[in-house]
């Protein structure tokens, strides 16, 4: 397997030096030399912990798959499948049938209809624009369990739906929202938007949190947990992702232990908060500000050093 995995190594990162009785193996470092100077190889790959560091422009990891993904993105599968150290078992989906009431509609098209016009109108009081709403298929039903409510669909990345969410548009109902009565461990909502080839994922609570994400590579939790045997969280680490949480300001707590959870299995972590109020409630311009002003978290201080960074 060793030699299996050495080979494999090799390939991905071209000119490589075997040294250390074999442990560890130098290849260039993607970030600060350019593929042109194949004679320095200052990124070390500890070959028995999949740890990488490199000596000049301290580009670290515990996580080979990340730097993998630098070199080589089609490499990446190919690497936790066969070679990483994070083992998981295989996430057994039931196959509940996810419909969408009968009458479904798209709100955009509808916008002769005084229904519509009602969740139009709500959405707008959100901030969610027309170009959000056609953009997130937000539709509605006439059906008397779905009246008067948002309604959120979520597609696999086969387009297949997988999932949906509805959205009371009346602040009196205690039934805030509705779901699908599917497993929200086995589905990644919206995971036909998500680009498994890009560098980070946004992740952020709810819904409606997420249609404020338009220009970020983006997914919500639906208010549950990333645990380990979510298929959300396996694909993270599968495709060498780095995350950036955007949690609203009352689940902090979660955030941390989300954010140590994943750091757990080599993933770079960035907390991305509002100063106050939810992501939910900012425009999706001020969402990209929000991700460029990101800071790294370190989870050996945990929370406390992140938050005095931030002051
Ligand atoms: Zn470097």
């Amino acid at each position: 397997m060793q030699n299996e995995k050495l080979r494999f190594l090799q390939r991905v990162f071209g000119h490589t030096k075997l040294q250390n009785n074999g442990i560890e193996l130098n290849v260039r470092c993607p970030k600060c030399t350019p593929p042109n100077r194949r004679d320095k190889l200052k990124m070390n790959i500890r070959l028995d912990k999949d740890l990488y560091h490199c000596w000049v422009c301290d580009l670290k990891g515990r996580n080979l798959g990340r730097l993998i993904k630098m070199f080589d993105r089609s490499a990446v599968h190919e690497y936790y499948d066969k070679f990483s150290n994070f083992r998981f078992e295989k996430i057994e989906t039931v196959e509940l049938p996810v419909e969408l009431p009968d009458d479904y509609r798209l709100v955009m098209e509808n916008l002769w209809d005084p229904e519509a016009c009602q969740i139009r109108k709500y959405c707008i009081s959100r901030g969610i624009l027309d170009s959000l709403i056609w953009r997130y298929r937000i539709g509605y039903s006439s059906n008397f369990k779905f009246r008067r409510r948002a309604i959120m669909p979520s597609f696999d990345r086969e387009g297949k739906l997988n999932y949906w969410t509805a959205r009371s548009i009346d602040s009196s109902n205690d039934f805030k929202y509705m779901n699908a009565k599917a497993s929200k461990k086995e589905i990644i909502f919206n995971d036909i938007d998500v680009d498994w080839e890009s560098d980070y994922l946004f992740i952020v609570e709810g819904p409606l949190d997420l249609v404020k994400c338009y220009y970020l590579n983006s997914t919500s939790i639906l208010g549950s947990r990333l645990s380990v045997d979510t298929l959300l969280f396996q694909e993270i680490v599968r495709n060498g992702m780095d995350v950036i949480l955007s949690f609203d300001p009352d689940a902090w707590k979660k955030q941390a232990t989300t954010a140590d959870l994943l750091c757990s299995y080599g993933v770079n972590v960035c907390f991305a908060n509002t100063e106050s109020g939810d992501v939910g409630d900012l425009n999706p311009k001020d969402v990209v500000n929000l991700y460029n002003n990101k800071v790294l978290y370190n989870n050996q201080f945990g929370m406390l050093k992140t938050m005095i960074e931030r002051l």
